[in-house]
């Protein structure tokens, strides 16, 4: 019989496996990788997925589409590079591992020791990959991995000890070295496999981009009022926080009252959410056209604006309406001048009314507390008016000394002592939950407390008031974010939307915060003297070596890690003393957009960098990645070599549980990988990915599962058992032929 009998009834996720077995046994990426070792290139560059937990459904939608490219540039006879990425540095990591080892606080990790701290982190990144790895083979999709049981190894001699020495075998030889140098050689070419951004040759890669940031001026350390996790004690970036970062929260929220100074009997009404912030009161804002009403309420004169008061309880009387213009200048007493903080600042003496265009109705009083070490927005305002700003939390949102009773007391838990103190002193007018939309960290959830710090940034250069076209070379030159508009043109982006939701975050994005105050990271390579206040970004490990003038032999032989790095001193070249790098790590986005110069030679190998710059193509989610991963490559190819770093994105949705919602464990709609994998299969899950429009969002689930199990592969496959079974019956026989048809993709 010319064609095997098959089954009528077929075990579709047992033959996956079948499957997946012969092309081990076959070695048949392998095979392809050498058959297409000549052909033209076609380069791909992998956003890394956070080697941190295992792999998602959604990861598999993308990993998908990778594959399915991948596959057809193959066919079509072009040699691609096939590299994996992991994303390994950050935040994300460090919590996770604070988890495993019962952790509550920084503290816990300084006493714990940085050095262990972060290989325990490492360790976790690898242990990771490995799982991660297996899924995608497990998916289909090839790409030049690593033997899982291999980064499960050095995951465990890392943690045992660091300093052992080993030979691993590369593409091109036996490699030996220390467990821990290995570990930060991965990726590079003589270990191949995946590429990790925990590699030294990434963290280098990103001083030397740093270093070009600086050169041009575009590096500065500024003071701001950030978002900050009091858990995680570390600062959250706009970057972080714009679209996911919002959560419904309910709070208690206070009206109360400002008596004002020299009438008697007479206050503001004053309301908001975070009491915590009454504390640093420095002034109250009006808006300049609201209309703002004098009322009498029993022998009390309260003042607040028209469209607002349905705040007041009780009867009252209305005695006469004016502008905001009006209230200007008047002056108050605040909720808590009796404080130490408040005195020391001056800030009892600064209370007064301040006009600002942003005061509206839709919620309060018309009159908003001003506290600039607390706010923003506040921030800004006391910048314009000259005022102090009271900063009254520490790193893990402890009220500071200054702050009598509150002093010791953790912001969370504050509200009903500001209450209380405002009730014995008679100025609680109300009180009243009140639900809102309130920004969290969106690694642990905690709510966001704003706090006045030092933080570094690059800048992205001024917005001008006209139209791109009409800017001189000066003005782009002096911005950053022009520059990369220019590069932006030049990329193709599917679907077409992409283009403009790129420029509208370049149009809009502040500078962006690349600092840290955390222990896994990218080493932020500043150094900054604190005699003079002179700063210096070294920019490779062959500067540092030149310029260290004390701890190099503590450095030697490790990544440049915290807290390894940190021994390095140099000499400051204005004064003369010995400087100390500045403690921050970096943000992760620094290591996910360096990878087309780090990933492709770009430092060791030049020519190698110019055959696979730019990549012909990328693709990833699109939520999220215009303001992080898209963005980074972008700014980090404008600024070291003001050229497209890809030239077609291809973005896709979001992937929802089949009822439309999120997938959340706690709402019993998510799917994990693994399980459906083995109970529908993986050629139902990728049909089902590559079915669907890419702009729209995916629903995954069993039922759309059944629906391509019936649709799609059953009728498949019964076609296929009747040909056979036909074929079979007539002793057909399909002509064979050794002839190449002439038209073959692969002579074009
Ligand atoms: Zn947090
Ligand atoms: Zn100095």
């Amino acid at each position: 019989m010319p064609f095997q009998p098959v089954p009528t009834q077929v075990d579709f996720v047992a033959q996956e496996h079948e499957v997946l077995d012969f092309w081990k046994r076959t070695d048949a990426f392998r095979k392809l990788v050498a058959l297409r070792a000549d052909g033209p290139r076609w380069s791909f560059i992998d956003g890394p997925i956070t080697a941190n937990n295992p792999m998602g459904v959604h990861h598999g939608w993308g990993r998908t589409y990778k594959d399915l490219f991948h596959r057809y540039k193959a066919m079509r006879g072009f040699r691609t590079r096939y590299q994996n990425g992991f994303d390994c540095q950050g935040l994300w990591v460090e919590v996770e591992v604070e988890k495993e080892l019962g952790f509550q606080s920084k503290r816990d990790i300084e006493d714990f020791g940085i050095d262990r701290f972060v290989r325990k982190c490492k360790e976790r990144v690898l242990r990771f990959a490995a799982v991660q790895t297996e899924q995608s083979i497990r998916l289909g999709y090839w790409m030049d991995w690593n033997d899982p049981d291999f980064l499960r190894d050095l995951a465990r001699r890392l943690v045992k000890n660091p300093k052992e020495v080993i030979t691993v075998h590369g593409p091109h030889g036996p490699v030996t070295d220390t467990v821990e140098q290995i570990v930060g050689r991965l990726g590079l070419p003589e270990l191949g496999g995946s590429y990790f951004t925990l590699s030294n040759e990434n963290n280098y890669m990103i001083w030397t981009f740093l270093k070009r940031c600086w050169e041009r001026g575009w590096l500065y350390k500024g003071t701001d009022v950030m978002p900050w996790c009091p858990r995680c004690a570390t600062g959250i970036s706009q970057h972080e926080i714009v679209t996911e970062g919002y959560q419904e929260r309910t709070h208690p929220s206070v009206v109360l009252r400002f008596p004002l100074r020299g009438r008697e009997k007479e206050s503001l009404l004053v309301w908001t959410t975070t009491p915590w912030t009454l504390t640093s009161n420095v002034a109250a804002a009006v808006g300049p056209e609201l209309t703002y009403v004098k009322v009498r309420q029993g022998d009390e004169v309260f003042y607040l604006s028209k469209g607002t008061l349905h705040q007041l309880k009780g009867p009252y009387e209305v005695l006469e309406e004016m502008k905001g213009t009006a209230l200007e200048g008047w002056t108050y007493d605040g909720p808590f001048d009796e404080l130490e903080a408040q005195r020391a600042a001056g800030s009892p003496q600064a209370h007064r009314v301040i006009l600002w265009d942003e005061v509206g109705e839709a919620e309060g009083t018309g009159i908003v507390h001003i506290a600039p070490g607390c706010g923003a927005e506040d921030f800004q305002l006391s910048k314009e008016y000259g005022l102090p700003a009271i900063a009254p939390l520490d790193e893990e949102g402890y009220f500071i000394d200054g702050f009598g009773p509150l002093t010791g007391t953790h912001v969370s838990e504050s509200a009903e002592r500001v209450f209380e103190s405002l009730r014995e002193k008679g100025l609680l007018y109300r009180l009243e939950d009140y639900t809102h939309r309130y920004p969290v960290c969106w690694r642990c959830g905690t709510d966001l407390v704003f706090r006045l710090v030092d933080e570094w940034f690059i800048s992205m250069g001024p917005v001008y008031d006209k139209p791109r076209e009409e800017l001189t070379e000066e003005e782009k030159a002096r911005s950053l974010r022009y520059q990369i508009m220019d590069v932006v043109d030049q990329i193709r982006w599917i679907p077409e939307f992409g283009y403009a939701r790129e420029m509208d975050w370049l149009r809009n994005m502040h500078d962006w915060m690349i600092s840290k105050k955390r222990f896994w990271g990218l080493a932020l390579p500043i150094w900054e003297c604190t005699q003079c206040g002179h700063f210096e970004v070294i920019g490779d490990e062959h500067e540092l070596k030149e310029r260290a003038v004390a701890g190099w032999e503590t450095f030697e032989g490790h990544t440049p890690h915290r807290p390894w790095v940190d021994a390095v001193r140099i000499r400051c070249p204005k004064c003369g003393a010995e400087v100390k790098r500045i403690p921050d790590v970096g943000n992760p986005w620094l290591d996910a957009g360096i990878v087309s110069f780090s990933t492709l030679q770009y430092r060791t190998n030049p020519d190698y960098w110019r055959q696979w710059y730019p990549a012909d193509f990328i693709t990833e989610s699109f939520p999220g990645q215009f303001r992080n991963w898209f963005y980074s490559l972008l700014a980090m190819a404008t600024v070291l070599d003001n050229s497209p770093p890809f030239k077609t994105c291809f973005g896709y949705a979001t992937l929802l549980a089949e009822d439309g919602r999120e997938m959340h464990k706690s709402w019993g709609n998510a799917i994990e990988f693994n399980e459906a994998a083995d109970r529908m299969g993986v050629d139902v899950m990728r049909w089902l990915y590559c079915r669907q429009k890419p702009e729209r969002d995916l629903l995954f689930g069993y039922g759309k599962a059944d629906e391509v199990r019936r649709q799609f592969l059953l009728p498949l496959w019964n076609a296929y058992v009747f040909f056979v079974t036909y074929a079979n019956i007539d002793h057909w026989t399909p002509a064979t032929s050794n002839e190449q048809p002439a038209t073959s993709n692969q002579q074009r």
